[in-house]
């Protein structure tokens, strides 16, 4: 695996630190449900524009397909986060160490050329006082995860999303990407990989915690 050699490692971006920048990027709308009929007619014009037949064979129906597609790639926009976690965060009691769960797939579409990005994320936690239900995590991931997204955001909507649902002492959340708006186009950079991780709470102060997340999470080079 090849990374990134400038910076392999982009943690989140600084405004991330604020209390209330990290609450506000995960309140996003639930969507009115999208005209299919409506995405069919544009995704019909755009082949036409492309140059395209759009009557033939093979195209004829790739509107309808295009747009049942897309619906279900921005699917995360009709969850949030009480009707993804549906009451899966239970108390706990005498364990303080941390919980992991690692090597979550993802599939995104970034949101600069809309297309695909995909990885995995590895995530995980030191609880307070709560727990949440394991398969909630990777529910959590996909509510952001199909969404338009950038790499960066991801990775820290998931972090702060654990931290505003569990108020845990700290969260860790790491996450490697291959975008294929690299690979495809612009710089062709075909077998590059993008690192991005998240710290909040404990993890933060605790150079002994991260290096412990990291060496269960990040491959040797
Ligand atoms: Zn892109």
């Amino acid at each position: 695996m090849k990374y990134e050699s400038t910076n392999p490692i982009a943690t989140s971006p600084s405004s991330a630190d604020e209390p209330q920048a990290r609450g506000s990027h995960l309140r996003v709308a639930v969507r009115p449900r999208p005209d299919k009929k409506r995405l069919e007619a544009l995704y019909r014009d755009l082949l036409v524009e492309l140059g395209e037949d759009a009557e033939r064979d093979g195209l004829v129906r790739t509107p309808e397909r295009m747009a049942r597609s897309l619906c279900e790639l921005t699917s995360g926009y009709d969850g949030d986060l009480e009707t993804v976690l549906n009451g899966a965060v239970f108390p706990v009691e005498g364990y303080q160490d941390p919980v992991l769960v690692g090597d979550v797939e993802y599939y995104s579409l970034c949101e600069h050329h809309l297309l695909p990005f995909f990885g995995k994320m590895s995530v995980a936690y030191i609880p307070e006082n709560s727990i949440i239900g394991l398969s909630k995590i990777p529910r959590l991931i996909e509510m952001f995860a199909r969404r338009l997204q950038v790499q960066e955001r991801l990775t820290s909507q998931v972090a702060d999303a654990l931290e505003a649902v569990i108020a845990p002492r700290g969260v860790a959340v790491y996450s490697t990407g291959f975008h294929l708006c690299m690979a495809m186009r612009g710089v062709e950079k075909q077998s590059s990989n993008t690192t991005t991780t998240a710290f909040r709470g404990i993890y933060r102060e605790d150079d002994r915690l991260r290096s412990e997340f990291l060496r269960f999470t990040a491959p040797s080079r």
